[in-house]
Order: C-alpha cells, then sequence, then structure tokens
C-alpha cells in the first residue's frame, strides 16, 4: 500500500491486515451492492472496537481477499499475506474463521509459531480467540490440542471391526508382523513365538535397561548381528532385515504386544498370544523411556529435556528456579528446577526439586480447575472482562445517538408544522432537507452501533465455548505432546511460586491464591491451590 511508510513512521499504531475470502460470485453482488464483503465488514468492525477500547490504535492497513475456489490451494493472497509478516509490515492479523487458514493442527501450531516469532497478533472471529490477550492465546493452543484428540478418536471408530476382533477373541489384527513372532498357520490370528527372534527382542530390552540410551542399544543390536523381523508383504515382496535404526527400536521398546496384548479402540488390552518380556522388565523400561524424554522421530527440533515451567517457576526467595538435569545412577536423566540465585551466589537454601513431582502437582491443579465450575466461572469472568468493558462503551455511544436521533426527529416534525402554516421560506426548506440527511445518517450509525452490540452479546456466549473447552484440558492435556504442554503451560500459567509448604499459582495473571469471590462460604475455603508438599 502506498501510505505504509507514513503510517509506519508511528510507533503506536498497531498495523492490522484482513484476511478474507470470498467466492467469485459473492464477489460481484458486493460490486453490485458497492458494499464491502460480508466478511471484510465484520472485521472492520472488531478493528473499530478495538480502537474504542484502547490504549493502543489500530488500524488496517491492508486487506488480502482470496478468491476461493475449492479447487485451487494456492492461496496467493495468504502467502502474500506471510510474506508481509514476515517483513514486518502486519502487526496483527484478522480472520473470521480458522478452517479458513488451516486445517491441520500441526499446521496452525507451526503458524502460530510463525506469528509469534513475529510479534504479530493473532484474531479469529468465529472462534473468540484473540491472542492479543492472554485467554485467547491459551484456548488457540488448547483447540489445537484438542483437534488432535478428537482426531485421534474418529480414527480409532474407523478401526472398530479389528478392534471387535480382538475385544472379542483376543484376536491378532494383523498390521506389520512383529519380531519375536510367527503367525500360527494353523489358527490364523494367533501369534506364535519365534524361539530366535525372541532373543533379539529380550536382549534389545534389557540391553536398554543396562545402557539407558536407544543409540547405544541400537548400535550393540546390530554389532551382535541382529537384524529386524524378515517377512513377505501381501504383494509377495520381501520386507525387514535390516540393520536397526533408533526409531525401530524405540517402537520395539514400546511395543505392548510383547507382553501379551493388542491394541483396542486406543487401549491396550490381553491377546490371546504368548507374552516374550514379563511386565516387570516392560514397566522398567517404560519408566526409564519416559525419563530419558525421547522426542519423536520428524520433530522439527530435538530438544532433549523439555521443561514445561521454564520461565514459569519461582523460588520463595523470588529468583526464577532454572531447568537443570542429571544422570542417575542407572544411566537415567533426571530433571529438576533450581533456584537461580542459589546457583549464582549460594544466598538462597532452597533444595531443588524433580521436574516431574512439581509439574504433576500443577497439572492436577489445573485439571481441577478446569473441572471446577464455579472457579472455571470466576477466571473466566476475569480474562473476559474487556467485553463487558466494550459492551458498555457500546450502551453508552447507542443512547447517545439514540438522543441524537430523537431530538433530529423533533426538529423536522416542528418545522414541518412550520410549513404547514404555508411558510415558503427556502432557508427553512433547506434546513430541513439537511435535517434529514442528519437523520438518514444517524439511522444508520444507529443500526450499526446496535449491530455491533448484538455481536458483542454472541461473542460474551461463545464464552460458555471456551468453558467447554477448558473442561476438555485433562483430554487434552492427556493427549498433546511435551511441546505442546509446554505451550499450554507457557500460556495458562502467569507465575508459579514454589515455598516452604506450597506452591501457589497465577493463571491468565488472575492471581488463585485470592479467595474467589464466587467461592466464599460455599464450601469452606477450598485449598487446593495452596495445598501440598511440592518437595520429593
Ligand atoms: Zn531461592
Amino acid at each position: 500500500m502506498a501510505n505504509n511508510e507514513k503510517r509506519a513512521a508511528m510507533p503506536e499504531k498497531k498495523k492490522c491486515a484482513l484476511y478474507v475470502r470470498v467466492s467469485t460470485l459473492m464477489q460481484d453482488v458486493d460490486k453490485e451492492a458497492g458494499s464491502l464483503s460480508s466478511q471484510e465488514s465484520l472485521l472492520r468492525r472488531y478493528v473499530e472496537q478495538k480502537n474504542a477500547l484502547g490504549p493502543e490504535t489500530w488500524e488496517v492497513v491492508e486487506v488480502y481477499r482470496e478468491s476461493a475456489s475449492a479447487k485451487d490451494t494456492r492461496r496467493k493472497e495468504f502467502q502474500r499475506l506471510l510474506r508481509a509478516v514476515n517483513d514486518g509490515r502486519i502487526s496483527a492479523v484478522l480472520f473470521c474463521k480458522l478452517d479458513r487458514i488451516s486445517r491441520s493442527v500441526g499446521d496452525l501450531l507451526r503458524l502460530v509459531e510463525f506469528f509469534r516469532e513475529h510479534h504479530c497478533e493473532f484474531i479469529s472471529l468465529h472462534e473468540n480467540l484473540d491472542t492479543s490477550g492472554p485467554m485467547g492465546r491459551f484456548m488457540l493452543v488448547l483447540f489445537g490440542a484438542l483437534a488432535e484428540f478428537e482426531r485421534a478418536t474418529t480414527a480409532e471408530r474407523v478401526r472398530e471391526k479389528m478392534a471387535w476382533r480382538a475385544q472379542v477373541a483376543g484376536l491378532w489384527n494383523g498390521g506389520v508382523p512383529r519380531l519375536g513372532y510367527d503367525h500360527d498357520p494353523g489358527n490364523k490370528g494367533v501369534l506364535t513365538p519365534n524361539t530366535q527372534e525372541r532373543l533379539i527382542v529380550e536382549t534389545a530390552f534389557k540391553t536398554y535397561l543396562r545402557t539407558g540410551s536407544i543409540r547405544e542399544t541400537t548400535r550393540l543390536l546390530n554389532e551382535a548381528g541382529y537384524r529386524t523381523k524378515k517377512y513377505h508383504s501381501r504383494r509377495g515382496l520381501s520386507q525387514g532385515g535390516r540393520r536397526f535404526d533408533k526409531s525401530g527400536v524405540h517402537r520395539l521398546l514400546t511395543d505392548h504386544v510383547y507382553v501379551g496384548k493388542q491394541q483396542h479402540n486406543g487401549q491396550w488390552l490381553a491377546a490371546q498370544h504368548q507374552p516374550l518380556i514379563d511386565e516387570a522388565l516392560f514397566r522398567d523400561v517404560q519408566a526409564l523411556l519416559a525419563r530419558n524424554h525421547v522426542v519423536r522421530p520428524g520433530r522439527r527440533r530435538t530438544t532433549k529435556h523439555v521443561f514445561l515451567l521454564e520461565g514459569i517457576l519461582q523460588c520463595k526467595c523470588g529468583a526464577s528456579m532454572t531447568p537443570t538435569w542429571s544422570r542417575g545412577r542407572h544411566g537415567g536423566e533426571y530433571r529438576y528446577y533450581d533456584c537461580r540465585r542459589k546457583r549464582d551466589d549460594g544466598t538462597c537454601n532452597a533444595p531443588r526439586v524433580r521436574a516431574d513431582d512439581i509439574e504433576n502437582i500443577i497439572t492436577q491443579r489445573l485439571i481441577r480447575l478446569s473441572e471446577d465450575p464455579a472457579l472455571l466461572a470466576h477466571v473466566l469472568e476475569q480474562a473476559n472482562q474487556g467485553n463487558e468493558d466494550q459492551r458498555e462503551t457500546l450502551r453508552d455511544k447507542t443512547n447517545a445517538l439514540l438522543a441524537k436521533y430523537t431530538s433530529t426527529n423533533t426538529q423536522i416534525a416542528s418545522l414541518v408544522d412550520f410549513l404547514a402554516t404555508g411558510s415558503t421560506s427556502t432557508s427553512v426548506k433547506e434546513r430541513l432537507t439537511e435535517l434529514e440527511g442528519q437523520k438518514a445518517e444517524l439511522q444508520q450509525a444507529l443500526d450499526n452501533a446496535r449491530e455491533e452490540l448484538r455481536e458483542l452479546k454472541d461473542r460474551t456466549a461463545n464464552i460458555d465455548k471456551t468453558k467447554e473447552g477448558l473442561a476438555q484440558f485433562a483430554n487434552a492435556f492427556a493427549q498433546a505432546s511435551m511441546e505442546q504442554r509446554k505451550q499450554l503451560f507457557q500460556l495458562l500459567v502467569d507465575h508459579a511460586v514454589l515455598g516452604d509448604d506450597k506452591v501457589t499459582l497465577a493463571v491468565f495473571e488472575i492471581d488463585l491464591n485470592e479467595k474467589p469471590p464466587a467461592l466464599e462460604g460455599a464450601r469452606g475455603c477450598p485449598n487446593w491451590w495452596t495445598e501440598g508438599d511440592s518437595n520429593p
């Protein structure tokens, strides 16, 4: 846009971009009507509301209009928008609906990351998401994790037939043949142990427990001359029989098939085949794997340790608690948080705390928060305070407009009365025309204000959706990857302070240690957010 440079000179302004997708048909209609598309006017109104709220000034600097044809997925305008964000020309992007920009959660999260890196806010009206507020930022990630959760459950439903087979008969469902087992030719659906391969499986489990390293286990297996399962595909092609790689070893070590189970609806159930590994060994290996936190292959960044509370957790002395880790006797690695001041100059004596423990305590609290309607209502009310203020402003505006409209009408009526007495004064006629024009303008402004109010009301109703979303927090969290969990933590928790005998927690910048009024006297003092010994 030509006037970009001029506007960029004013630092306080938020430079907004609107992204709308319009069908070619709708474009024609809009052109004829000489008006903006309905999506665009909705977005523009949101910007006006933002400005009414202050303190920042938001300004629409560019509108990206994608003519959407279902076949065209190149989305040239969207690419152009991303380039503008990349160049720092845009500091907020408004959408009508998220499904218009991204269909996969992975995509969406990458996109959000991109916007964040470039300090660009991200607003989607339909989902009531506004990343310029803490709630919006949190909901965005929560929705992402939830969508993944839903997709996983849908996939389970599709496998229902196979699952039924597993549940009713404990029969093998098929899938990739496992090292250590053969299919019983006389009894299809039952796996029988293969004595030679069984040795490899046992060796893998024991070696990992000894070394605590997937890399080392992989190396030792290959060195011993062991190879992956050799089998024939349905088309008769020879498969497998190769050297082990790290992800293959990880898959093997986490495969519940080796303890005599098979998967059904996301759960591992007892199957008919004989286990190759005893439960205790399997459990020990899983525990060690969890402690070492093996990052799933194919991840963008391979951070070995993810600390959910990084930058959030504070020591009682006021210093931050720094992530740290050390290696245990059996090769496992343990994550800790430790007081920065203690490490710097030894003037604090707080003990370090096991990361798993403190993260579990806070996760449990967040889950309980999401399941406590009264507390949740309080938090949401606080977080949506802006909405209420905005409604107040709009109501005032509507009333002022209405008063003006009424007085204009009265003036018109008296002038009409005057003219009815037979006067032919041109100045009175001119004044009347002027008033009629004003009246029409006021009528328009009043309609707009009322429309805005209605919308705002809808948005407040959307808080119920937010509530539903939060109520799913436990599910979403269970499904989320470590990095998603970290994002959820970072967005939801403002800070947490580790005291001697309690952990205090603030979510959305709202301190939960202050007794929320909604709970006063309801059930005595709810103490879950101040309970608990955090030190192991
Ligand atoms: Zn300290």
